[in-house]
C-alpha cells in the first residue's frame, strides 16, 4: 500500500483508508443495509486491512456510528498504536458539546484520536462552528491540551470546505465525492482548496451504489487521480477489504461523460456532477435534491425518497412561478432545473419503496 502526506500534519497515511460504517451495529441510520459483524469478526476484518497496509481508520461517535468506535478501539489495542491513524468525528457545533463528544470518543476508543472532525459542517451551522467558542475553537483547545493531535472539518459543501481551507485552525478536510459526483472535487482541486490541507475523501463508492457498474480499480483509481491524502472505503467483509486494499490501485482518469454514459445504459439519472455552482434565488439546494434523486435511481430508494419528500413540494411550487431562474444561468451543464424538478416530483409522488425499486438497475455492465 502506498502512503501519502496528510497535509502539513507530518503524518503519512495509506492512500486507501478504512471507513467503519459497515462494521457498526446499533440503532443508527447511516447505512440501513449494514453488515453488522460481531466484535471479533469486525476486529478480524480491521486486521485484514492492517495487514494489507491500511493505516488510516475513520469512525464517528456512538450516536452516529453505533459501536464502531468501540470495535475500532478493541482492534487498536491489539496493534502498535503508533502504526495507526484514527480519524473520529461528531456532529457537534458548539464548543461545549464538542468537548463532551471528544472525551466520550477517547473513552470508547481507549486511546486519543489523532484527528477529530466537526462532522457534517454545513452552510446553516458553519457560523456556529467557526465562531469564537464554537466547535472549532474547542477542538483547537483539545489539541493544545494533547487530547487530540489534529483538527478537521468534514463537510459535503464546497463553501464550507473552502472556508475551512483558509482557516489556520484546521489541519485536515474531509469531503465526499466519487467518479460520478466529481464536480465538487474538480472545483476543490482546480481552485487549490484540496491542496491547502490534509484531504480525506469519503463516499468513494457512493455507498456501494457504483460497484455494480464499475470495478474497485476504476472507482478507487479515478479518485487517486486527485491530490487527496487518502480515499476512505467502507468495509464490512474480508472480501471488501481484499478488493479495496489488496491490489495497488493505479490512478486513472475516467471522464465524467464516460461515467454518465455507462450508468445511463441502466439508470435514468440527472446529468448533475454535483459541482454546487447552482444558485437558487429562493435558497433551495438543487444539488442535494438531484443527488437524492440519482441515489434513488441507483437503488438507495428508501433513504432517497424520505429526503426527497422533505424538499420536493416547496421547491416545485417555487420553480413553477420563478421568473429569474438563476439556477440555470449558474449551472455549467445548463440543466433545465425547473423541468427536472417537475420530473422528480412526478416520479416520486406517492412513491413507495416498492415503486422505487421498479426503477432500479436492469442489468450490469
Ligand atoms: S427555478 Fe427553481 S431552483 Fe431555479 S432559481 Fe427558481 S426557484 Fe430556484
Ligand atoms: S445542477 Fe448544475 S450547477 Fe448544480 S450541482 Fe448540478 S451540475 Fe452543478
Amino acid at each position: 500500500m502506498r502512503t501519502r502526506k496528510l497535509g502539513e500534519t507530518g503524518l503519512l497515511v495509506s492512500e486507501i483508508g478504512f471507513g467503519t460504517i459497515p462494521i457498526l451495529s446499533g440503532d443508527v441510520h447511516v447505512l440501513p443495509d449494514t453488515y453488522s459483524p460481531d466484535p471479533e469478526t469486525a476486529i478480524s476484518i480491521l486486521r485484514d486491512a492492517y495487514e494489507m497496509g491500511c493505516t488510516l481508520y475513520d469512525t464517528a461517535i456512538e450516536e452516529e456510528y453505533g459501536d464502531a468506535e468501540k470495535k475500532l478501539g478493541m482492534f487498536v489495542s491489539r496493534v502498535p498504536r503508533e502504526k495507526i491513524v484514527i480519524a473520529d468525528k461528531a456532529r457537534k457545533y458548539t464548543g461545549e458539546e464538542m468537548r463532551k463528544a471528544v472525551f466520550g470518543s477517547c473513552e470508547n476508543l481507549g486511546t486519543r484520536p489523532d484527528i477529530y472532525f466537526v462532522h457534517q459542517a454545513d452552510c446553516k451551522n458553519a457560523d456556529r462552528v467557526f465562531s469564537p467558542g464554537g466547535a472549532l475553537d474547542a477542538l483547537c483547545s483539545l489539541k493544545r491540551e494533547g487530547v487530540i493531535r489534529f483538527v478537521g472539518i468534514a463537510s459535503h459543501y464546497y463553501d464550507v470546505l473552502a472556508r475551512a481551507a483558509d482557516d489556520p485552525r484546521v489541519d485536515v478536510l474531509q469531503a465526499s465525492g466519487n467518479i460520478l459526483e466529481c464536480g465538487i472535487l474538480n472545483r476543490l482541486r482546480d481552485e487549490h482548496v484540496m491542496q491547502k490541507k490534509g484531504f480525506i475523501l469519503n463516499k468513494v463508492l457512493a455507498a456501494g451504489l457504483l460497484t455494480q457498474s464499475f470495478s474497485p480499480a476504476e472507482l478507487i483509481g479515478g479518485i487517486l487521480n486527485y491530490p487527496v491524502s487518502s480515499a476512505l472505503i467502507g468495509i464490512g467483509t474480508p472480501e471488501q477489504a481484499s478488493a479495496a486494499m489488496g491490489p495497488e490501485h493505479t490512478a486513472c482518469d475516467i471522464p465524467w461523460e464516460t461515467v454518465f454514459e455507462i450508468l445511463g445504459r441502466h439508470y435514468a439519472l440527472i446529468a448533475c456532477d454535483r459541482c454546487q455552482r447552482c444558485v437558487c434565488s429562493r435558497g433551495h439546494e438543487i444539488h442535494s435534491v438531484f443527488r437524492y434523486f440519482n441515489y434513488r435511481q441507483l437503488g438507495k430508494t428508501e433513504w432517497a425518497e424520505e429526503n426527497l419528500r422533505r424538499y420536493i413540494d416547496p421547491l416545485s411550487r417555487h420553480c413553477r412561478t420563478c421568473t429569474d431562474r438563476t439556477c440555470e444561468a449558474s449551472c455549467p451543464r445548463r440543466l433545465p432545473v425547473p423541468s427536472l424538478v417537475e420530473r422528480i416530483r412526478a416520479e416520486t409522488e406517492g412513491a413507495s419503496s416498492e415503486s422505487g425499486r421498479t426503477l432500479r438497475r436492469t442489468g450490469q455492465r
